[in-house]
C-alpha cells in the first residue's frame, strides 16, 4: 500500500517547494508508492478573515493557534475511505519525544501520517488531546513545524519498500535498530568509513605539505571476510569515539 502523508500547515507553499518534483521521490509518487500533500490550515479559519489564531489567555507575547480550527483541519485530513487504515496523527513541538531512526522505522509501518505544524507561539494546549503523538526533531526552537514534518517524512519515506533502489542500503546504516542478545531493540553503531576512487589522493595540507591520502589496503584485498572484520572494528571504534552513548 502507498504511504500517504498530510501536513497541516499555514504555509502550504513551503511544503510545495519540497514536494517530489525530481529524483527518487518523483519516481515514488509516479509509481504510486507515496502521496505527500499539504493541508492548508487557513481554509478552516473562522469568519471572513479566516482567523486561525488568538491572543493567549493570561497575557503574553505573540499568537497561539486555535484548537477549534486545528480540530476541524485534523478531522478533515484524517477522513479516509479505506477501512482499517493504519494512521497516526503527529503534533510537531520542541516539547515532544525526540525523533530518531528507531522511530522512523516504527512510523514506516503506517499507511498514513498526518503532521500538525505549529506556528507563532505554538498552539492551544487542548490540541494535545486530539493527536496520537508529539514529536520534536531536537532541543532547539524553529519558527514552525514544517521543516520538522519534512525531516521526519523523508527519514520515514526512504525506509518504505520500493522507494530506494536497494532497501538493503537502509539495513546496516548508522542508528538502524538492532535486537540485542536479550531481545531488546537498540540503535546500531555508526556506519564504518567508506571509500571510492582514486586509490591515492594527493592533497596539500594547511602547512602546504603534499600528503598522500590512501584507501585502506584491506578494502583493495578482495578478501570479503577481512573487509567485514575491518568494517565491524572501524564501526565500533568510531562509535566509541563519537557516540559512546550508543554503546550503552
Ligand atoms: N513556544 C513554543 C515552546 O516554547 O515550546 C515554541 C513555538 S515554535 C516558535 C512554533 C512551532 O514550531 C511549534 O509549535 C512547533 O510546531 C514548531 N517547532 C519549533 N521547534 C521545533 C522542534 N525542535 N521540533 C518540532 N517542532 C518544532
Amino acid at each position: 500500500m502507498k504511504l500517504s502523508i498530510k501536513i497541516i500547515t499555514l504555509f502550504p507553499k513551503f511544503i510545495g517547494s519540497y514536494l517530489p518534483s525530481f529524483g527518487i521521490l518523483q519516481k515514488a509518487e509516479k509509481g504510486k508508492l507515496l502521496d505527500i500533500k499539504p493541508v492548508d490550515l487557513r481554509q478552516f479559519g473562522l469568519d471572513v478573515r479566516q482567523t486561525v489564531d488568538g491572543r493567549p489567555y493570561g497575557g503574553g507575547v505573540g499568537m497561539v493557534l486555535r484548537p477549534d480550527v486545528l480540530h476541524k483541519a485534523i478531522q478533515s485530513a484524517a477522513k479516509s475511505k479505506i477501512k482499517n487504515l493504519k494512521s497516526k496523527i503527529i503534533l510537531l513541538t520542541p516539547q515532544g519525544k525526540k525523533f530518531d531512526q528507531k522511530t522512523a522505522h516504527r512510523l514506516s509501518k503506517f499507511d498514513q501520517l498526518i503532521f500538525v505544524c505549529g506556528r507563532y507561539e505554538g498552539f492551544d494546549e487542548r490540541v494535545r488531546s486530539f493527536v496520537d503523538e508529539e514529536m520534536s526533531i531536537g532541543d532547539y526552537v524553529l519558527m514552525g513545524g514544517e521543516l520538522p514534518a519534512l525531516v521526519i517524512s523523508e527519514a520515514v519515506m526512504r525506509l518504505r519498500p520500493g522507494i530506494l533502489g536497494k532497501i538493503e542500503s537502509t539495513h546496516n546504516e548508522s542508528f538502524s535498530p538492532v535486537t540485542d542478545f536479550n531481545g531488546r531493540q537498540k540503535q546500531s553503531l555508526l556506519e564504518y568509513p567508506q571509500y571510492t576512487k582514486p586509490e591515492i589522493l594527493r592533497v596539500k595540507s594547511k602547512a602546504l605539505r603534499v600528503k598522500n591520502l590512501r584507501v585502506p589496503k584491506v578494502l583493495l584485498s578482495g578478501n570479503h571476510q577481512k573487509v567485514e572484520e575491518w568494517r565491524k572494528k572501524e564501526a565500533e571504534k568510531r562509535t566509541k569515539k563519537r557516540r559512546p552513548d550508543l554503546l550503552n
